[in-house]
């Protein structure tokens, strides 16, 4: 296997590059199969500065909403061209399974047409109504150069939740992604480049959350930080952003309720019950990895749950037939088994899995399955992030709710029924930014994300995520002879 390696990518080229490097080893077999620059802070000090030069030139804020679009457009294009390779390094440096990556690219691809759309809409209001010769114009416009962050279980689709919406609105970019997985986003800022976006507007640079990400976090030239990652670090940035007053983003952690009334299509509960908790190695900050069941169906539901999740395959991710890939690293994945020795230890009933999976040198998961979790447990508290479900019975409306919205997350919940009425109520007494009925893990562009609690604040994609890359300017208008306020 060829190893790819990477400088970072500043003002529309790859710079040389003679530093320190991250190697990144495929977490499914232990082989390397990339190098990446491991930055400094005066790496991102040029980023931000390439950037500042192309925002502030308005060789692409000063376009028309058109013109960008038919920039993001080809971009969009250049993605699917390039669909096999781009799918190919996401499976290499996740170890998620292929035909999920396969959706992530394609997300990708919306993702970016869509915003293009937005682009082209972009517009403020205009007030006729304020009397005689006043006018008010309410303008929107660029925030200007934005610092992205990035997290390494959706790579390239996370990264294109924030870059086209953000370039959409006229902005420049310096994107830090996660270590393990650079190379999604250094390829496709050359893509971008490739597409017509000029030198500066999309810059990347590599390397470690705690030196290249703090440094871009910390920067006094970034205008808005829009940072997708784990609730600890997400306040660290917090934290940061207040030194420079800067606005920011935060897309962090979540330990989503899946709840199944007895009155559901409990197959199609079944099987969303299993991609809820497997999807994406449950490696997913939406995972439904905390499920409710009705008591009157509960043991025939869990049982089926159960034994569907042992036959489930693990194993080689650029197998077709792969269901869950290898967790993204060692350390990761001792995490993951930690939690279930505790999940043991603390009294939840082990209905399968709970071990490694043996497959080589990979860092594989069995899919397990607790059943009889309750909240006190660490399983029901903390983001696994692995694919590890716990089950909780329930008896009434009021009483799950109780349960799932006892959490310090809130990011997206999910409800099983046929009932029209407690479907509404359900969703409307949820703590969190999203709840799906009769579905999960499903979504579009056009649906703006968002946290509540600990999963954090500010939205991202449809038109709320365009608009947190926009600022409004006010320009009150009078026209005509004005009366004195002081004397004559
Ligand atoms: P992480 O917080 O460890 O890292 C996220 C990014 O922050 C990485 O690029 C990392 O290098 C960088 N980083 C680390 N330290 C930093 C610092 N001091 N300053 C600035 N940047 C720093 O998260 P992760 O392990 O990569 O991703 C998993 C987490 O992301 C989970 O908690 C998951 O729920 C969350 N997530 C949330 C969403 C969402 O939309 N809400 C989506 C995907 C993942």
């Amino acid at each position: 296997m060829t190893v790819r390696e990477y400088s970072h990518y500043i003002a529309g080229a790859y710079e040389a590059w003679s530093g320190e490097t991250v190697e990144r080893r495929s977490p499914a077999n232990g082989e390397p199969v990339a190098r990446y620059a491991s930055g400094t802070p005066a790496d991102i000090d040029r980023a931000v500065e390439a950037a500042r030069k192309a925002f502030e030139s308005g060789v692409w804020s000063e376009l028309s909403g058109m013109e960008r679009a038919e920039v993001l457009n080809r971009l969009a294009d250049l993605i699917q061209e390039n669909f096999d390779r781009l799918v190919r390094i996401e499976v290499e440096e996740t170890g998620k399974p292929i035909r999920f990556a396969r959706g992530d690219i394609n997300g990708t691809v919306g993702l970016t047409r869509y915003a293009a759309s937005l682009g082209m809409q972009m517009a403020g209001t205009t007030y006729t109504n304020l009397g005689r010769d006043r006018t008010a114009l309410i303008m929107r416009e660029p925030v200007g150069v934005v610092g992205l962050v990035t997290p390494w279980n959706f790579p390239a689709l996370i990264l294109m939740q924030k870059v086209p919406f953000a370039l959409a609105a006229g902005c420049a970019v310096v994107v830090k992604p996660s270590e393990f997985t650079s190379g999604s986003a250094l390829e496709i800022a050359a893509l971008a480049s490739k597409a017509g976006l000029p030198d500066g507007v999309f810059n990347v640079v590599s390397g470690k959350g705690s030196i290249v990400g703090q440094r871009l976090t910390d920067h006094p030239g970034v205008d808005f930080i829009s940072f997708t990652g784990s609730t600890r670090v997400g306040r660290n940035v917090i934290e940061s952003s207040a030194k420079n007053i800067v606005k920011t983003s935060m897309e962090l952690g979540g330990k989503s309720a899946n709840i199944v009334f007895a009155d559901a299509d409990l197959d199609a509960a079944v099987d969303g019950a299993l991609m809820g908790v497997f999807f994406n190695n449950g490696e997913c900050c939406v995972s439904g990895s905390r499920l409710f069941v009705q008591s009157t169906v509960a043991d025939d539901f869990i049982a089926r749950v159960a034994r569907r999740a042992s036959e489930l395959k693990v194993g080689d991710p650029f197998d077709d037939k792969t269901d869950i890939g290898a967790m993204i690293d060692e350390n990761h994945f001792g995490k993951v088994l930690d939690f279930v020795k505790s999940g043991v230890a603390e009294g939840a009933k082990l209905l399968t899995g709970g071990e490694a999976a043996k497959l080589g040198a990979g860092h594989y998961v069995q899919p397990t399955v607790f059943d009889h979790v309750t909240p006190s447990m660490t399983i029901f508290q903390e983001e696994i992030f692995g694919p590890v479900l716990s089950v909780t019975r329930f008896d009434t409306l009021d009483e799950v709710i109780g349960l799932a919205n006892d959490s310090q997350y809130g990011l997206s919940n999910y409800v099983w029924s046929k009932n029209i009425d407690t479907v509404m109520t359900v969703s409307k007494r949820l703590k969190s930014g999203w709840v799906q009925a009769n579905t999960i893990i499903d979504g579009a562009p056009q649906l703006p994300l968002t946290g509540v609690k600990g999963s954090g604040f500010g939205y991202e994609m449809g038109q709320a995520g365009f608009e947190e890359f926009t600022q409004l300017k006010t320009l009150f208008l009078h026209t005509g002879p004005r009366q004195p306020v002081f004397g004559s």
